[in-house]
């Protein structure tokens, strides 16, 4: 089947509007580098919009009504939004679900240490990384500290040109003789992974030393490491053992930018899956007066396996449905199952996209091209199939007929060659409900690398298919 490339399917007011959508979807991920940023970015998005928090609509005795706007946050990691349509809940919803967590480095619970001179934070990866990616190249750390007395102060720094960065070093080429030889899965090793964040003594007081030589030689043994903790002090109150209740993220610093002479592609961190988040959720706020409920799953921990109270196992989404149908004046067990079995999702995740360079690890078939518009993968999985979601025949064919009449660009895909590898996405969760799920999403270039790009047309398209979704199925 021959494939279409979109560019060339716009005429300048719809360019216009795609850049304008890819402007606002650049400046989301620049801004959004955890899933704690997302969440209240989207918050706010959401608010200004005329969503409302569950929970305070929970307060009335009012019913919720077709046309009202709500959601919920899972601790600060996720949100789930709802717009009520016309039809009853018990008829199912139309879901968009997205992953706001990305690759990346966490800083251990006793990271601080001193060598030769430096001093680290010693890290532990995230998701699947190529761990040489990660060395020389500015990084910036965000997440919270929660101190004893449950205040939480907030980490932003190596974002603004004046904050300082960080880095990971790296072996100079001229004595790299033997690392080279090494594979490159062993090149640079996890536990190499460590940040470098300082490399001044501390100035310790005149008086003190000529008072006490001995203190002065333990002092100056890890006086860089002490030089650390005194700025940690200083600007954010915070001391060594408050590492034990911090969740701090290193991830690539700086802003997402456009990339190409034709500014057609962005290239930025955290893509998979935050550039399937940001159309979701968008879609959701301008889908006006759906005829069915339409929802919006923004979802942490999707890169290590969707476990955890935050991740898509949790019962978060079920309870949340729950309390809504309750809201809408059907509490009954039964009735939440049927509105489960009855929905749709698109499983809003990235997929890999044909790169020339490495040709010989896709079949050029059945793979997705940067500008071909929205991504549909029937199947994800690895070693045959395994572990994959398999969308049936039958509701593919609904969707093809959805998007047509909207004049969607979407290419259907798999990942690679089917023996080389693969890969899971939040789909198979939600169809254990016995509901109608696909994969559907964004095609990305240097998936999970510090910087991934992307084709704006795609973006744009992927968006316009979400809302033709929420509106049409
Ligand atoms: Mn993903
Ligand atoms: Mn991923």
């Amino acid at each position: 089947m021959k494939q279409k490339n979109v560019w060339q399917k716009y005429d300048s007011k719809k360019l216009k509007a795609l850049e304008a959508f890819c402007e606002d979807y650049r400046k989301f991920i620049s801004e959004c580098k955890t899933e704690r940023e997302c969440t209240d970015y989207v918050v706010a998005d959401l608010e200004n919009a005329g969503f409302v928090p569950l929970s305070e609509r929970m307060k009335g005795n009012d019913l919720l009504r077709p046309g009202e706007k709500v959601y919920a946050v899972n601790r600060n990691k996720g949100i789930l939004a709802f717009r009520i349509g016309k039809k009853p809940l018990e008829e199912g919803i139309n879901i968009l679900g997205a992953h706001i967590d990305s690759p990346r480095l966490d800083v251990k619970q006793n990271p601080l240490y001193e060598d030769g001179g430096f001093a680290y934070l010693d890290t532990h990866y995230y998701g699947g990384i190529k761990k040489y990616q990660w060395v020389t190249i500015p990084l910036a750390i965000h997440g919270v500290v929660v101190k004893k007395d449950l205040t939480t102060t907030i980490i932003d720094l190596g974002e603004d040109e004046n904050d300082p960065v960080f880095f990971i070093s790296d072996l100079l080429i001229h004595l790299s003789a033997e690392q080279l030889e090494k594979k490159a899965s062993k090149v640079i090793e996890g536990e190499a992974l460590d940040i470098i964040i300082g490399n001044k003594p501390i100035l310790s007081d005149k008086n003190e030393k000529i008072s006490n030589a001995k203190e002065e030689t333990k002092e100056e043994k890890e006086a860089v490491k002490k030089s650390v903790l005194a700025i940690l002090k200083e600007y954010y109150d915070m001391e060594e053992e408050d590492f034990l209740s911090a969740e701090l993220e290193i991830v690539p610093a700086g802003k997402a930018r456009d990339c190409g002479l034709d500014r057609s592609m962005i290239m930025g961190y955290g893509q998979d899956d935050r550039v399937c988040a940001y159309p979701s959720y968008r879609a959701l706020i301008d889908a006006k007066d759906p005829e069915r409920t339409a929802c919006c799953i923004l979802v942490d921990k999707e890169e290590i396996g969707s476990v955890g109270a935050s991740g898509m196992q949790s019962l978060f989404f079920e309870n949340t449905v729950a309390e809504i149908m309750a809201l809408t004046g059907n509490n009954s067990e039964l009735a939440l199952r049927r509105c489960l079995a009855n929905s749709n999702m698109l499983s809003s995740d990235v997929s890999s996209a044909f790169d020339p360079t490495y040709a010989s690890s896709f079949d050029k078939k059945n793979v997705a091209y940067l500008g071909n518009g929205m991504v549909l993968c029937k199947f994800t999985g690895a070693r045959g199939k395994s572990g994959s979601n398999d969308a049936d025949a039958e509701y593919l064919g609904k969707l093809r007929s959805v998007f047509d009449q909207d004049n969607i660009s979407f290419q259907l895909a798999e990942l690679g060659k089917v023996d080389l590898g693969g890969g899971g996405t939040i789909a198979y969760i939600l169809a254990k409900y016995g509901m109608n799920v696909i994969d559907c999403g964004v095609a990305v270039l240097n998936m999970h690398a510090p910087f991934e790009v992307t084709s704006k047309a795609d973006i744009y398209e992927t968006y316009r298919g979400y809302l033709s979704f929420v509106k049409s199925m």
